[in-house]
């Protein structure tokens, strides 16, 4: 049994907002993979509920006029992965999020869930930071857009209200036409285990596909939020293809990151991680955005 107070049940976006508002201590929930977990383990005891579940204009994945790709909040891992505009343009990002748990977790959990529990851990996180993914939040007083650099605010917290709904992922056309990306995460095992590290790397090559035009690298659990990489990143834009470019790429990451001790990792280890998969990992993006590696 949950210890929960009340369950409200939303019939749209609308409602949800306005069950939000008038209860300040309320808690949404989506797939409830984590809220459960959390009103189990004592944390989230008592607590009433406005379920999200059912509102089907939360669900879902289209391609917008413009050529931006946009993903619904309560659109499942699992159909993430598999909805063809995904595989076709963004594929890497449904290759990050089957690497959520098991199957079952990935037909519940969300990738709205997965970006609104501020995790650093959380595998959409450091993919859709490499997108450059905007967040539409809803609340009373209508949308507001913000980029998805700008809303993990610390460990568990972001820029979302109360009584606001995250309703939109979006990828634009210029974060990912011509672009390859990848995703690693490494977890000490292969299912149902949080990141030790993630590593979302997403490249344009220039026509010739042997020198780097755009380079984007995130990680997740490298600091207290995903982050980009920023310096890594300018120093490849613009360079050849080379070994050397690797390694370059790899130790200046290790200079922007700031991971932490855990029981899972310690620094050292995590910073070896964050070198090693940034080179792997940009290694993998370049042959998938039709590169050649020589190393
Ligand atoms: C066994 C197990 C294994 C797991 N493994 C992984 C893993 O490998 N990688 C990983 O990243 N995660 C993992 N998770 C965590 C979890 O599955 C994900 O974070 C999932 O994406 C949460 O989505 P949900 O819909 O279930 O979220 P919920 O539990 O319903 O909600 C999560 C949080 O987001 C808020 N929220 C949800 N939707 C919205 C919205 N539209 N607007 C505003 N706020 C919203 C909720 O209030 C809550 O704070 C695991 C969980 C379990 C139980």
């Amino acid at each position: 049994m949950y210890d929960i107070e009340k369950l409200y049940l939303a019939k749209s976006v609308p409602d949800a907002i306005a069950a939000l508002t008038a209860d300040p201590d309320a808690v949404i929930i989506s797939g409830g993979s984590d809220v459960l977990i959390k009103i189990r383990e004592g944390k989230l005891a008592g607590c009433s509920l406005v379920s999200i579940h059912g509102i089907r204009e939360l669900n879902g994945v289209f391609m917008e006029e413009d050529g931006t790709i946009l993903i619904r909040p309560a659109t499942s891992f699992s159909h993430v992965t598999y909805h063809p505009i995904i595989q076709k343009y963004i594929p890497v990002l449904g290759d990050a999020v089957d690497q959520v748990g098991g199957p079952q977790i990935r037909n519940i959990g969300t990738i709205g869930g997965n970006v609104c529990n501020g995790a650093t851990s959380a595998d959409s996180a450091s993919t859709l930071f490499a997108l450059n993914a905007q967040l539409e939040l809803r609340g009373p007083d209508g949308s507001r857009r913000v980029e998805i650099a700008d809303f993990y605010k610390g460990p568990g917290r972001t820029d979302r209200a109360h009584n606001e709904l995250l309703v939109a992922i979006r990828v634009r056309k210029k974060d990912y036409e011509g672009f390859g990306g990848h995703y690693i995460k490494y977890a000490q095992r292969n299912a149902m285990d949080i990141a030790t590290l993630g590593c979302a790397v997403n490249v344009k090559l220039n026509p010739a596909k042997d020198a780097i035009e755009d380079m984007r690298l995130a990680f997740g659990v490298a600091a207290p939020t995903p982050i980009r990489c920023h310096k890594a990143e300018a120093l490849a834009n613009g360079q050849k293809i080379s070994q050397s470019l690797f390694d370059e790429v790899g130790k200046t990451a290790v200079t922007e990151v700031s991971p932490r001790t855990s029981w899972r990792a310690s620094k050292e280890f995590r910073l070896q991680l964050v070198e090693e998969l940034s080179k792997r990992a940009l290694k993998q993006a370049i042959i998938n955005a039709g590169g050649a590696v020589n190393a």
